[in-house]
């Protein structure tokens, strides 16, 4: 458009350019909307799924028991805090940990588990499990898997895609090599910086029995950078009493999977019926 005006005093070159404009803002008017179409189709895929996903856990049972993960750590900054708060609030959560970072902080790791938490196996860089051959997704698994023993002495068979997207084989894959695959009910949007109110009222508007909610604790927009979480921090001690105080009762994944596996739901979401 701008080089149209420019060109303005000669009548057929100024046409010319302001065609191209035109056609240019109606392929960026195309293009976004293949963006929007595609954040609703992958947003109702990561909440509800399409067909039958056998292994696909995005909520336990009907009663009132939600469970409280964080996805992408350890992280030196936030995870420290997030455990002072878990501790003082009497909550045992999930972590859905990276290989990378447990490496990196095996401590911290140690005291996810030493004070009661479960972990979970999140990939070792964060990949995207649908674009990856099964030699990479193998790999990042065990790598991950091998990281959290090294630094915990646990065998765990939780596992939580990144970004939630997991193809059909990756998901046979992961069946067979004998993982849970933990996705959530509500997501806090956290990763998007939102203030600490949102935080809140998403889960105050969302809530529900057997609720899986989504925090992190750290990762960033694009691949796992270790960014601040200051306002999930902020917003955790609220979400945990608003919980407590409408009479539901927070447990780890592994807890949730027990009630599951009990429930006459459960039989048909984990393919037992
Ligand atoms: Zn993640």
């Amino acid at each position: 458009m701008l080089l149209g005006c420019m060109f303005l005093r000669d009548g057929t070159v100024g046409k010319l350019f302001f065609n191209v404009g035109k056609g240019f803002e109606f392929h960026l008017i195309i293009l976004a909307g293949f963006f929007v179409v595609a954040a609703i189709f992958t947003s109702f895929y990561e909440y509800h799924g399409f067909g039958s996903q056998e292994g696909m856990i995005r909520r336990g049972p009907c009663e009132p028991l939600v469970c409280v993960t964080f996805d992408d750590g350890p992280s030196s900054k936030n995870t420290p805090q997030i455990l002072d708060i878990l501790k003082d609030k009497g909550v045992k959560a999930t972590f859905f940990v990276t290989g990378k970072y447990v490496e990196m902080y095996p401590e911290i790791a140690q005291r996810i588990v030493a004070e009661g938490h479960d972990i979970g196996n999140h990939t070792y860089n964060h990949k995207d499990l649908a674009i990856f051959n099964r030699k990479v997704i193998l790999s990042e698994l065990r790598k991950t898997d091998e990281a959290i023993w090294e630094a915990t002495g646990i065998r765990t068979r939780l596992f939580r895609p990144p970004r939630g997207i997991c193809g059909n084989a990756a998901r046979k894959l992961l069946i067979e090599e004998g993982y849970k695959i933990i996705l959530w009910t509500i997501s806090t949007l956290d990763w998007r910086k939102v203030k600490p109110k949102t935080i809140f009222w998403r889960v105050k508007l969302f809530i529900r029995d057997g609720a899986i909610i989504l925090f992190h604790d750290s990762g960033s927009l694009f691949g796992c950078g270790d960014s601040g979480r200051t306002n999930t921090v902020r917003a955790l001690p609220l979400v945990i009493d608003f919980l407590k105080e409408e009479g539901y009762k927070i447990i780890t994944v592994s807890e949730m999977l027990e009630c599951l596996e009990e429930s006459e739901q459960g039989k048909s979401v984990l393919g037992e019926a």
